[in-house]
């Protein structure tokens, strides 16, 4: 035996997440100008990072020496101002991934379960796999989560619930009445995680009252992300709303100062800067209805999205999915294969800029005539 076959086999048998193809990668292999290169891969903000944001974090470079406030006393303060939530009920993350992975490790262990729908964000089975516990993997419902399904899956053992509303990768919303139903009816020793990572992209008819349930659910966890209209994917910043007793949990497994002095500046100004998410909003909308009407010259199905990205699907047998996908990479651009989401026939576009989605779109009609 060597060291590595000691490591449990849980760990052993993880298959590694797969993330969007970075820039640099792709124009080292196919040796392309980096300028020439479209990533609309990861569900970035095509905008950029937003200027308050940015010369916050310029300004905070001078003080790097030190260590952050561990508490987020600000950035906590900001939020709980935002959204009438009390200090104690917010946990910060590295990322709203990071926050995922405490609720794991607070509720779950080996011989514990975890229920997440078919085609739910891949990190959910990650999280759930890294301790041991079993993961629950529900059948989708024309690819959204069939919630009284996810309901019935619930078993003595189950722990937690995750459900992504908007989900990625297939940009599916879950009713607002379904939900609150869902809340009504698991049981409260079961935590139910509700990833909105997605949530400000959402025209406001379509927002779940989520964050109001939270006085009437002791067993309810919503997460948010600076990642994505917030603009920040690079600095780590997220968040988690829920009860104190949750919160003061998840802060015993959290590492002291997860979340870096840059991310905390950084996401407190993005907080502030309204004209820049409304900015991100729009460009959303426009972009989402110019690749919308894209694909449907082009007859290609998509899956109606509530994100910034939008999943379609690629005529044929499966093989034709990785030709497309390919195409697309030697023109410049990365999109998400869905292979591992068992979407073999998807792929995922994030919404770009204007000019970004015209070049998608007709590098996407090149690769469509290659394939016939
Ligand atoms: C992008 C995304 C997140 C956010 O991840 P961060 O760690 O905050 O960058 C969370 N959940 C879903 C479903 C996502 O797509």
């Amino acid at each position: 035996m060597n060291l590595c076959d000691f490591a449990p086999e849980y760990i052993r048998s993880i298959q590694p997440y797969q993330p969007g193809k970075p820039i640099s990668e792709l124009a080292r292999e196919m040796e392309l100008d980096e300028s020439c290169v479209i990533k609309l891969a990861s569900n970035e903000n095509p905008l950029g990072t937003s200027p308050l944001a940015l010369d916050a974090m310029i300004n905070a470079l001078h003080d790097v020496a030190l260590y952050p406030d561990g508490s987020g006393y600000e950035l906590k303060a900001a939020l709980s101002k935002r959204y009438a939530v009390a200090p104690e009920q917010i946990i910060l993350g590295n990322g709203s991934n990071d926050i995922l992975d405490l609720a794991a490790r607070v509720f779950l262990k080996p011989g514990a379960a975890a229920v997440y729908s078919q085609h739910a964000f891949a990190v959910y089975p990650l999280v759930v796999q890294m301790i041991g516990a079993n993961g629950i993997s529900v059948p989708a419902l024309d690819y959204g989560h069939d919630l009284p399904a996810m309901l019935d899956a619930i078993t003595p053992e189950t722990r937690i619930v995750f459900i992504a509303s908007p989900n990625n990768p297939t940009g599916t919303l879950s009713n607002a009445d379904d939900l609150l139903r869902f809340m009504e009816r698991v049981s409260r020793d079961v935590l139910v995680v509700m990833d909105e990572a997605y949530n400000e992209y959402l025209p406001e008819a379509n927002k779940p009252d989520s964050i109001k349930w939270l006085k009437q659910f002791s067993n309810l966890l919503i997460t948010r992300t600076f990642s994505k209209i917030y603009s920040l994917a690079g600095v780590r910043v997220g968040y988690g709303l829920t009860h104190p007793d949750v919160a003061n949990l998840m802060n015993r497994v959290r590492q002291p100062f997860n979340v870096s002095s840059i991310g905390l500046v950084g996401a407190l100004a993005a907080l502030h800067d309204a004209e820049f998410v409304q900015k991100s909003y729009a460009l959303n909308r426009a972009g989402m209805l110019q690749l919308t009407e894209g694909f449907r010259k082009l007859s290609i199905e998509t899956i109606p999205s509530y994100g910034n990205f939008i999943s379609f699907r690629i005529k044929g047998d499966a093989t034709n999915t990785p030709k497309v996908y390919q195409s697309l990479l030697q023109q410049g651009i990365i999109v998400r294969p869905l292979g591992i989401y068992e979407m073999p026939h998807h792929l995922r576009v994030t919404v770009g800029l204007e000019s970004e989605n015209k070049r998608f779109l007709e590098s996407l009609e090149y690769a469509m005539g290659e394939l016939a």
